[in-house]
């Protein structure tokens, strides 16, 4: 399956009419599937992206930032192998047939995607094509398992984690990543492409986009890089540190994963000797196979409970709790770190992410598709499947979910995961002098301590704005009345 130089060369003096490639969320040149049948099919590369503007959730704007990045890589990519990435923006079907007019193009390849509205445009795309006599050709590119390969005996999908993990690796054969072409010189010039800047991906005034890349490098060679890093270390600690936020034990690879610029074949592959730890951290990466697996046969996971006995939830509709927990100012310093870190860096560490959702549906009683939707937008790997499944999971109205009773407690995760409050004292700085004692709890701190501290407790930090003990008996009580009405 290999693309040699002078195999791309060849293709250039034939007759055939070019191949177009439709880049989305796979904006690598390494295990490209689709990239890759369109050089073996031969004939001039044509490699479009489409800001779609018929999109069924449009990016949020973290998202919206790294996609900005991401192109930047992928076109300056493409260009050092000598081709051309095309831009335009419109709906999907419309910039397909204007592309394939302009280009004669004989072939279409795309990577598939797993959303509902997503697929039936691309299937009814494929059909008018395939109808109008173009080779149309989709691979998998974005899962090591697509939703339908993996069924109970009675053919249903699994609603329960542990069993679709052991069903989905029974026998795996994970096939090895396809290398990324060296060249890339056969490409159709002179066809329009828009500029990256014209969309206006990134914001402006002010710029709080440039500042997140402190954080992070967006890309395929980013996102390679970071995998090796973590594997050179990390990884051996990752089974017991990874719920340490104070530590950096994670891959923190979710961005480049969400936005295709590594593939779940080319981790695995990385990470095949297949001792404990790796085993424990590709369990993560079923984690998010599972939450594909349910947004595939849930469509509206994303806004209606999976499990419908909380449809009569009364939830709370508090605009100033809701602006508190989002502004990290709600008096739980672990909670106000996660949400000051999100705010920051585009990113949070998972453990805290359990934490801060639970705060906000448990303890604020907010509905946690306000959640999901705020996490949409600030997130920069902001990924529907994921994002939804994990929502629905803390609410406990989820596949496989918590139990509705569990409640996390804020200063108790605090404690257990930020021992000594250095995670705390990052990103709530005017927390930092107090004393790991106080450091999760400062209501509870001595007069003197917070005054050593040089805190105010209601001036330069807030006191918490709901009582934990009386909070978790209101939700558990309304969750009971929830249930008992479905
Ligand atoms: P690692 O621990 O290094 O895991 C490796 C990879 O496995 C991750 O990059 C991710 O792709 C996958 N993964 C890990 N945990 C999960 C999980 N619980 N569910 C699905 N995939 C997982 N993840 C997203 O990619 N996008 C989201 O929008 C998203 N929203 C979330 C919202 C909430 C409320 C919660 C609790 C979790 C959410 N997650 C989401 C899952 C998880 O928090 C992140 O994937 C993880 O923190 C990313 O950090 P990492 O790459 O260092 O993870």
């Amino acid at each position: 399956m290999k693309q040699n130089r002078s195999d791309n060369r060849m293709h250039v003096m034939t007759d055939l009419s070019p191949s177009l490639v439709w880049f989305r969320d796979d904006r690598r040149l390494g295990d490209h599937p689709a990239l890759q049948a369109a050089m073996d099919r031969g004939g001039p590369l044509v490699l479009l992206y489409i800001l779609e503007t018929d999109a069924a959730r449009p990016h949020g704007g973290a998202r919206a930032v790294w996609l900005h990045y991401s192109l930047t890589a992928l076109q300056a990519a493409i260009e050092d192998r000598g081709g051309r990435l095309i831009l335009r923006r419109g709906s999907s079907a419309e910039v397909i047939d204007a592309v394939i007019a302009e280009t004669d193009a004989g072939a279409v390849f795309w990577n598939r995607r797993y959303h509902k509205p997503d697929r039936d445009r691309d299937a009814a795309i494929k059909d008018d094509l395939a109808a109008r006599g173009l080779t149309v050709e989709s691979f998998n590119g974005n899962l090591l398992v697509e939703p339908w390969e993996v069924e109970t005996k009675s053919g249903t999908p699994y609603r329960v984690f542990t069993p679709f993990w052991r069903a989905a690796t029974d026998g795996l054969d994970v096939t090895d990543p396809i290398p990324a072409p060296q060249q890339l010189d056969s490409c159709v010039p002179d066809v329009s492409s828009d500029g990256l800047a014209d969309w206006a991906l990134m914001p402006t005034n002010p710029d709080w986009g440039s500042k997140m890349m402190d954080y992070h490098t967006p890309g395929e060679a980013g996102a390679q890089a970071r995998l090796a890093d973590f594997l050179d270390g990390p990884i051996e600690e990752y089974a017991e540190g990874r719920d340490r936020p104070d530590k950096a034990l994670t891959s923190r690879l979710s961005p480049h994963l969400a936005h295709g610029e590594i593939s779940p074949r080319q981790i695995w592959d990385a990470c095949k000797d297949n001792d404990y730890t790796s085993r424990k951290f590709l369990t993560e990466i079923g984690w998010r196979e599972f939450s594909y697996s349910l947004l595939f046969y849930n469509p509206d996971l994303a806004t209606q409970n999976f499990n419908d006995g909380y449809d009569a939830m009364a939830w709370d509709h508090d605009d100033q709790a809701f602006e508190a927990w989002t502004r990290g100012r709600t008096g739980y310093p672990f909670v106000d770190a996660g949400m000051r870190q999100l705010w920051e860096t585009g990113w949070m560490h998972n453990r805290v992410r359990m934490v801060v959702a639970s705060f906000l549906i448990k303890h604020l009683m907010i509905d946690w598709r306000d959640g999901e939707d705020w996490f949409w937008d600030t997130l920069l790997e902001a990924d529907l499947a994921s994002n939804a499944a994990s929502w629905q999971w803390v609410a406990g109205t989820g596949a496989d979910a918590a139990p509705y009773f569990r409640v996390f407690n804020p200063f108790g995760q605090g404690e257990k995961f930020d021992p000594n409050g250095d995670y705390v004292r990052r990103w709530v700085p005017e927390l930092k002098r107090l004393p790991k004692k106080y450091i999760h709890q400062p209501w509870k701190a001595p007069k003197e301590v917070l005054t050593d501290a040089g805190i105010v407790l209601g001036r330069d930090y807030p006191d918490p704005i709901v009582d934990h003990k009386s909070a978790r008996e209101r939700v558990l009580s309304a969750y009971k009345t929830a249930r008992n009405s479905a």
